[in-house]
């Protein structure tokens, strides 16, 4: 196949390439437990950033995903710092109903957000719960992107209950972070039948063969590139994109075409 493709030879040769730029769709930032994070400082994110051509990273805070309260504001300030670089999804948690709607009245009062992010499977709630309703609802109003971590098989959000999620809201635009992981075909049909569901490749680049079911099924237009940084080196993530046997047109698609157009980025 096509492992010759200008593209990849200058991914090869300069470890980015001057007109294929990245735009990560899936990322976060800050202290999560006992985890030892190397280069994830602001500065240090953004010195591998230059490095693999990524032109954007939008990234939950890890903080947030616990505390939502205190997480969200902390990374506000972080985005302040960088606004030509990084974007911030604004994390709900479906654990405090009550404080749900103050979360989504407080998304629009911080600059550089650009979504919400759910996390599901870790809540164990799912996606379609009344808890996450004012987020998904105020989503489907304003046209919101939400990255959603999915897994297959998940009762809280394999593809059924995304497809579900994207009948009801069909004007919120959904990410299926790790694609539906495992379940493949199934999620990349459900990416292919519903305008506003796309596939996010973290954890997924990793799997050989996934990425080449995603694109005969779903298409390339519905595939955004992620990869969690920092838990993972974006070299990591860009190299399962450049190797997988895909077009160099499928490539510009997964790897900034689409992200452009979600999330209404310049490149
Ligand atoms: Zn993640």
């Amino acid at each position: 196949m096509n492992f010759t493709s200008p593209i990849v030879e200058e991914y090869v040769a300069h470890g980015r390439s001057a007109d294929c730029p990245v735009i990560n769709t899936h990322a976060h930032f800050g202290p999560y437990k006992a985890i030892y994070f190397p280069m994830d400082a602001p500065e240090q994110v953004l010195h591998t950033m230059d490095a693999c051509g990524v032109r954007w990273l939008i990234a939950a805070a890890h903080g947030a995903l616990v505390d939502t309260d205190r997480g969200n504001k902390e990374f506000a300030e972080v985005i302040a710092r960088y606004p030509d670089r990084l974007k911030g999804y604004w994390a709900i948690n479906p654990g405090y109903p009550e404080r749900v709607v103050r979360e989504v009245a407080a998304f629009e009062q911080f600059e550089g957000f650009v979504g919400f992010k759910f996390l599901s499977d870790y809540y164990q709630y799912p996606i379609t719960g009344p808890n996450y309703a004012p987020a998904l609802e105020y989503a489907n109003e304003h046209g919101l992107p939400i990255l959603l971590h999915t897994w297959g098989g998940s009762p809280y959000d394999g593809p059924d209950v995304v497809e579900e999620t994207a009948r009801r809201y069909p004007n919120a635009r959904l990410l299926m972070g790790h694609a539906g992981y495992g379940e493949w075909e199934r999620a990349s049909q459900v990416a292919r039948d519903y305008p506003n569901v796309f596939l996010e490749l973290t954890a997924a680049y990793r799997v050989r063969g996934a990425l080449e079911i995603m694109v005969r099924v779903a298409g390339s237009e519905k595939i955004t590139f992620g990869d969690d940084h920092p838990w993972f080196d974006p070299r990591y993530g860009i190299g399962g994109v450049l190797f997988a046997h895909i077009s160099d047109e499928d490539r510009r698609n997964i790897l900034y075409r689409n992200a452009q157009r979600v999330f209404g980025l310049p490149v």
